[in-house]
């Protein structure tokens, strides 16, 4: 065992845990789990779990089902939302193996995400991510099912009284906080019942995997308080919907920021102004992977602080990248405003690092700042900037993604075509779908 693994073990015998649950997410980012007796930990460790994989999401043919779990001894932590009396239960996020090769499973959206840090490495780069995940909070009806009345009806950085689920923030806080999170802040947001909750930058994978526990945390501290927490981008027609701005940078081996350069207008290094321009290059195929619902293009509408023009700009939030003022070096960095919290993080990380990193590799132009609103320019206008316009709806976007060669191979033989089966058929479900908009609309006058 290694030093790891053994302070898990310790751990687990001095907290009394009885059940681990060993985590993983499908192609979706749907959190999935297998619970084993917390002695079966050792042997965990040492061969994996096996798994007949068949029902997940995306992940195998129903003939090579076999999948062996192997959990990441640094991801180990005792859930907190359990009762005091209850035993307690400990989590370890797992990488997937495929039984029949005894290599790393192709089909593992946490693979996909190593793969791109490994590119990164080799070009000489470590990656800082860090997320801004939004979300609402309603009330459950009678029987326990989520409406959309929110618990509160404050407004962007309201206080108590009128912030009324304050309450259950400070339980969420205190939850992610026993799990390891390092909270930097948490506040009311624009929209009654939103919220956003910040936490401390790390590297890539570890926010990934951070952000896969942040929705479950919030999502089952809230139950406990009878509130539905939901990262569904659009719960509420014409009011801001939910983001997951996603700050990005690149730090050389020796620890300085590749982002930086004091000497540019921006604050920008070249290899950041690629970056930049990588993903502004790749965004319309990114968007399928960072915006995968058809809920997520109801949020990309004008005038609701969410992007919906293929630009950046250091002041004005209405762009698909901001530059956000950094008070130290090591803080420059760029903010992607388009990723929504219903993406698969380590998908939606693994694109967006891919389209930087080959924005890097093409050293790739990076068209000027737009410092006006963009939401007010015209067609002719947008047009004399050259600013395009992301997908309006999932359909574009996979068409998008379909014709990307850096994005699809940025997914994977394996997660790529699953993926674009699954959202394929997803929109076509929509599509022959009779809404609710519909009715209210033409039933009556027809
Ligand atoms: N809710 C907005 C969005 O959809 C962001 C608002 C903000 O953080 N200023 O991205
Ligand atoms: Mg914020
Ligand atoms: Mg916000
Ligand atoms: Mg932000």
């Amino acid at each position: 065992l290694t030093s790891a693994e053994q302070a898990v073990l310790d751990e687990i015998e001095e907290k009394g845990v009885d059940f681990l649950r060993l985590q993983f997410t499908d192609i979706l980012g749907t959190v999935k789990n297998v619970a084993v007796p917390a002695r079966q930990a050792e042997k965990a460790f040492a061969e994996g779990i096996y798994f007949d994989g068949s029902s997940i999401e995306g992940f195998v043919r129903i003939q090579e089902s076999d999948m062996r779990l192997v959990p990441d001894p640094e991801t180990f932590a005792v859930l907190p939302w359990r009762q005091k009396d209850d035993s307690a239960a400990g989590r370890m996020i797992c990488d997937v193996y495929d039984t029949s090769t005894g290599e790393p499973f192709e089909g593992d959206p946490r693979r996909v995400l190593k793969d791109a840090i490994e590119r990164a490495e080799e070009m000489g780069y470590e990656v800082n991510f860090a997320p801004e995940p939004e979300f609402f909070m309603f009330e459950e009806d009678e029987d326990g099912y989520a409406t959309t009345e929110t618990a509160d009806h404050g407004g962007y950085f309201d206080v108590a009284p009128k912030d009324l689920a304050s309450d259950v923030r400070r339980d969420i806080i205190y939850g992610l906080e026993e799990m390891g999170f390092e909270i930097e802040a948490s506040h009311h947001e624009v929209a009654r019942g939103q919220y956003e909750i910040n936490f401390e930058y790390d590297d890539a994978l570890s926010t990934a995997d951070n952000v896969a526990t942040f929705r479950t945390v919030v999502r089952a501290i809230a139950a406990q308080h009878d509130l539905h927490a939901t990262f569904m981008p659009k719960p509420i027609p014409k009011i801001n919907g939910s983001g997951m701005h996603t700050h990005q940078s690149l730090f050389t081996e020796d620890g300085e920021n590749a982002f930086h350069d004091e000497d540019d207008e921006f604050d920008l290094s070249d290899t950041a102004h690629s970056y930049l321009a990588g993903i502004l290059e790749h965004a319309p195929a990114i968007t399928a992977v960072t915006n995968p619902t058809v809920n997520s293009y109801k949020r990309l509408v004008p005038g609701y602080e969410a992007p919906v023009y293929v630009a950046w700009s250091d002041r004005n939030r209405s762009a698909l990248i901001r530059k956000p003022a950094a008070r130290v070096p090591a803080a420059s960095r760029i903010e992607a405003r388009f990723p929504d919290p219903s993406c698969n993080p380590y998908l939606a990380f693994a694109v967006m690092l891919h389209a930087g990193l080959d924005g890097i590799e093409k050293d790739l132009e990076c068209p000027d700042p737009v410092r006006e609103n963009i939401y007010e320019f015209d067609e002719e206008k947008r047009e004399e900037y050259g600013i395009e316009t992301l997908p309006s709806n999932l359909g574009e976007a996979v068409d998008a993604l379909e014709e990307d060669e850096v994005v699809l191979e940025a997914l994977g033989e394996h997660v790529g075509p699953k993926f674009i089966e699954a959202k394929s058929q997803e929109f076509e479900d929509y599509l022959v779908d009779v809404s609710q908009w519909e009715l209210d609309r033409y039933l009556e006058t027809y």
